[in-house]
């Protein structure tokens, strides 16, 4: 059959004018909207520096695997990305190497969300602590973010971009603790502001993007070479701008993730098989608790029966992702950056997952087949 799921993206809410209520992680943090989910965490860097205007070289902690926008936001603010590898498969930064690698420049850690699963924030927020590190929260893979409820974080970063959890076709939110000291709120003022029109050709685009989104839309879009849809390359970040995205639009996008079915509990239930295989079932971890999450990460046995399952799965019609590929130090345009830096759990991670679409329009159908496949597929002596 001719048509494809795809592998990330929910519709973009309608424009909805009612009242806004507060936010969750309000008003323990204030909300500032900005551009991207890149330019607010561009902006809580921003934030660190000046709180330690003497180190020439500030360095930020980041792991070893994740997106390249990270490296770019911490460029763009004259800092130096410092790489923390992985605990062996899984998405968490290794604390051993994350407290070595803490010296007299380090002004600040990011603990990325990844796919649903948060850092472990409450050991890192005791490190940063004892360091005087700022302590960012990357949230923009994971709704709603830790510090709605937790608040370890200084700050924390949310995205409204295409491929994330709400997807607002562009824009971010920086949520900073409202007891941090200095003057955050200044220094992120201090970004020019630029304006979102949610007219008529915003209501046009959200269309357009609805209805591309569906199964033989999206499966003809994806063969128009140029697009490159789903590659990941490393693009600098010119500038950093707040947004004046209207509250509201936010609270509908927010309303819409709360009503989207949940498919965790399936896929976990359906693929329960896969860890005799030697498969690990990352989308376990995720926090979803009846929340939907993203997408659902597996970690296959080895780099060979990954690529063979998701081959299999893509000319199947599911739209199963390997994500960024490689490690950072690896990504393309990056190598000079990193060069010399080794990340062997991280190189792992990347040579192993495969990620599922979660999004509302996966049925039990879709994971029935993608079970299939992993069983005649996801092992060294495939069936089939
Ligand atoms: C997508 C993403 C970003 C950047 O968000 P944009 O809105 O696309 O700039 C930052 N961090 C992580 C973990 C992301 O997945």
């Amino acid at each position: 059959m001719l048509g494809k799921i795809r592998p990330v993206g929910s519709r973009v809410p309608a424009m909805d004018d009612s009242a806004a209520p507060p936010y969750a992680w309000e008003p323990g943090y204030q909300t500032v909207f900005m551009a991207s989910g890149t330019a607010a965490l561009s902006a809580a860097v921003a934030i660190a520096r000046s709180r330690k205007p003497h180190i020439d070289q500030p360095e930020i902690l980041m792991p070893a695997y994740g997106c390249p926008d990270l490296v770019a936001a911490v460029i763009a603010q004259g800092g130096t990305p410092v790489l923390v590898d992985l605990e062996p498969g899984l998405p968490w930064m290794d604390r051993d190497q994350f407290r070595q690698q803490v010296n007299a420049n380090t002004v600040a850690a990011v603990g990325v969300g990844f796919l649903g699963i948060s850092e472990r924030l409450s050991a890192l927020s005791l490190i940063c602590h004892d360091n005087d590190l700022l302590l960012i929260e990357d949230s923009a893979q994971c709704f709603p973010p830790v510090c709605a409820t937790q608040p370890f974080a200084d700050c924390a970063v949310l995205s409204f971009g295409r491929g994330k959890p709400i997807n607002l076709m562009g824009g971010g939110a920086l949520l900073v603790k409202s007891d941090l000291a200095g003057q955050p709120l200044d220094v992120v003022g201090a970004c020019p502001s630029s304006r979102m029109d949610t007219g008529v050709l915003w209501r046009l685009q959200r269309m357009i993007f609805n209805l591309l989104m569906m199964r033989v839309p999206f499966y003809i879009l994806e063969k128009i070479p140029f697009l490159n849809i789903g590659e990941t390359h490393f693009k600098p970040l010119d500038s950093v701008s707040r947004l004046d995205l209207p509250r509201p639009l936010l609270g509908a996008g927010i309303r819409a993730f709360c009503r989207r079915p949940s498919t965790q509990e399936l896929y976990s239930q359906q693929l329960a098989f896969a860890e005799t295989m030697g498969w690990s079932l990352l989308g376990r971890r995720a926090g979803g608790e009846g929340m939907p999450i993203l997408r659902y990460g597996l970690l296959a046995p080895t780099e060979g029966v990954r690529n063979r399952v998701a081959r299999a799965l893509n000319r199947r019609g599911i739209g199963a992702s390997t994500f960024y590929h490689r490690s950072l130090p690896h990504i393309e345009g990056l190598e000079s950056v990193f060069a010399g830096v080794e990340c062997p759990h991280a190189d792992g991670f990347a040579a192993r997952l495969v990620t599922l679409p979660c999004h509302e329009d996966v049925t039990s159908a879709d994971v029935a087949l993608i079970a299939q496949i992993i069983r005649d597929q996801g092992s060294d002596h495939p069936v089939a």
